[in-house]
């Protein structure tokens, strides 16, 4: 018999019922450290206070209206947004399967509006996500997501991760967008290095293509700048954000330039939830701590610890991780054992991991973890990987 929750996921038998910072607490009481961060989610960790505050301090005001009215932790959130990067303007949602959707539309009517309605393609890397939509698993274009969901959306087209070569051969008289992700998280922590965003930028300027970047997973401070591009010195024309941006409360966003959102006049997009005064408030919260250089910076300094004593940790145990791959505090390790056997044993040994694909496991942590659990989360895992060579 179907269970009363739809049975899409293999959940771990485990049930948190308090977070503190960079800790869960089990039901039973047993102390998790949590390297996942609800999927790169937490990015303040577990009850902040001000986090806190922000949410039970709106909560007790309003709830909910509608975006026929004035939101002024809308506009303030969108205002910090344009002022701290590339964007012009910003439409909030819900989650990052939304903004893909928005940024779809977007550059579809942005090329429709200028009298090019032919312009309707969108190429991605393969082994991107993009969200659950049909068209961000159109996007993608994995058989895992697609299969027994056609027809597929039409329009999206992929090539090999990171082949420039090939993209740009990719490229007809109807392509719209290039979709990337600068750091792929569900693909397995693959980065884009600088030189290929920078040359992505290029093609796509060469052929008056826009540059739509998913920052879901690797933006809002995860690699020690607010947005991943950033390294490179790129300008896109969409960013997609989500997952961090709330701070474990239910938000996304689409950054663009306003030449990209030249298409989107009134009526042409909303959402009913998009926006309200719960998510912004909190996502206020979250811009002001992780949006402070010295915030960055000291991302930036644990990133160093951290990666270093995970070159360490795959050092000790080469027979069950191959290599340490990421950037910043999106970090992945490459398994030679099977990375679920490795999640597993980190539950065993009380510390959080993510699996993805490509065999690896994502280190996510909240990026306000302390030193002190950085070298806790590492003897975990120590011991984890211990447990399982014996
Ligand atoms: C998680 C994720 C999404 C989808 O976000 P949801 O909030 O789950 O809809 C899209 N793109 C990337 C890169 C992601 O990591």
């Amino acid at each position: 018999m179907i269970s009363p929750v739809l049975p899409t996921y293999s959940r771990a038998p485990l049930n948190f019922v308090k977070g503190e910072g960079s800790w869960l607490i089990e039901e039973d009481g047993r102390r998790f450290l949590d390297l996942g961060s609800g999927i790169a989610v937490n990015v303040l960790g577990h009850a902040h206070p001000k986090l806190v505050d922000a949410l039970t301090t709106q909560a007790n005001a309003v709830w909910h209206l509608s975006n026929l009215y004035q939101i002024p932790s809308q506009e303030s959130l969108a205002q910090k947004l344009v002022d701290a990067s590339f964007a012009d303007t910003v439409f909030f949602t819900n989650s990052g399967t939304e903004a893909c959707e928005l940024a779809v539309k977007m550059v579809r009517k942005h090329f429709y509006e200028k009298g090019q309605p032919d312009k309707i393609g969108i190429i991605a890397f393969e082994g991107a996500f993009h969200g659950r939509s049909t068209a961000a698993i159109a996007a993608a274009g994995s058989e895992k997501m697609t299969t027994g969901y056609g027809p597929l959306m039409p329009g999206f087209s992929q090539v090999p991760f990171g082949d420039l070569e090939a993209l740009e051969a990719a490229i007809t008289d109807e392509t719209a967008a290039v979709f990337a992700e600068p750091i792929q998280g569900e693909g397995g922590i693959n980065p884009l290095s600088d030189e290929q965003l920078q040359e992505l930028r290029a093609i796509c300027d060469k052929h008056g293509v826009l540059l739509v970047l998913d920052e879901v997973q690797c933006g809002i401070g995860r690699t020690g700048k607010l947005f991943a591009h950033e390294w490179a010195g790129i300008t896109p024309d969409i960013v997609m954000s989500a997952k961090g941006i709330g701070g474990g409360f239910p938000l996304g966003a689409v950054l663009a330039t306003e030449n990209a959102a030249s298409g989107m006049g009134k009526g042409s997009h909303g959402s009913t939830y998009g926006g309200n005064p719960l998510g912004c408030s909190v996502g206020n919260a979250v811009i002001d701590i992780v949006g402070q250089d010295e915030f960055l910076d000291d991302v930036n300094r644990k990133a160093g610890l951290m990666r270093q004593k995970l070159e360490g940790l795959v050092a000790s145990h080469p027979d069950v991780f191959d290599s340490v791959r990421g950037t910043g505090l999106m970090l992945g390790l490459k398994c030679k054992a099977t990375n679920t056997d490795i999640v597993q044993a980190g539950y065993d040994n009380e510390v959080i991991t993510v699996p993805a694909s490509d065999n690896v496991i994502r280190l996510l942590p909240a990026l306000n973890i302390t030193d002190e659990d950085i070298s806790e989360a590492v003897t975990r895992l120590d011991a984890a990987a211990a447990a399982l060579s014996a």
